[in-house]
């Protein structure tokens, strides 16, 4: 890893949808838990998986509980190609990456959501400086934001921070700058 430096911009960048394919991993783990075929689940979905028979909260909670903790979700999860070449290049560049997630979302499961995140980061030579546990992304200070949720993207944009949506199918009413690829996202870092 290179060395971050001074007035080199802090990256944000988030976890699910961005560098780990949680919708394709989730995909798999759900068809499991209902019990269904993995060709009923579409793989176009809106945030909340309503498109999967996730009806409301409570189960979304139960089923992200079933996937975290009897099926390692966060360490088991594809990488989302390209994270690892990009970002490697960005840090050999001096770009300060901070990885921040919002995976402290099941309560008293936090040692195995971190367990599986570190070792999930590891595994997959996924360069970073800091690791951030934040539900409210921009009160982490970052330069650049790289993430899917709509919420999030809306949010850090109405703060005025320059936020690139990583385009998935829960995202696509959001408005450019959008990245359909690490690639993509490599080279609006480098317009900037
Ligand atoms: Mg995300």
């Amino acid at each position: 890893m290179g060395k971050a430096q001074k007035d080199m911009p802090v990256i944000g960048v988030d976890l699910d949808g961005v560098c780990a394919d949680f919708y394709g991993r989730m995909r798999e783990i759900a068809a499991e838990w209902f019990e269904q075929p993995l060709d009923a689940l579409p793989g176009d979905v809106s945030y909340g998986l309503k498109e999967w028979g996730v009806s409301d909260e409570k189960q979304y909670e139960s089923l992200h509980r079933y996937a975290l903790n009897q099926r390692e979700l966060f360490k088991t999860m594809p990488m989302i190609p390209g994270a690892r070449k990009y970002l490697r290049k960005l840090s050999d560049e001096g770009y300060h990456i901070r990885i921040i997630t919002h995976r402290l979302f099941i309560h008293y499961s936090h040692a195995s959501a971190v367990q599986q995140t570190i070792a999930w980061l590891d595994g997959h030579g996924i360069p970073y400086w800091d690791l951030c546990f934040m539900k409210e992304k921009s009160e982490v200070g970052a330069d650049i934001y790289v993430e899917d949720s709509p919420d999030n993207v809306i949010q850090l944009r109405k703060k005025g921070l320059y936020t690139i949506c990583f385009a998935n199918s829960t995202n696509k009413h959001i408005a450019s700058p959008r990245a359909v690829s690490w690639s993509e996202v490599y080279d609006m870092v480098h317009a900037l």
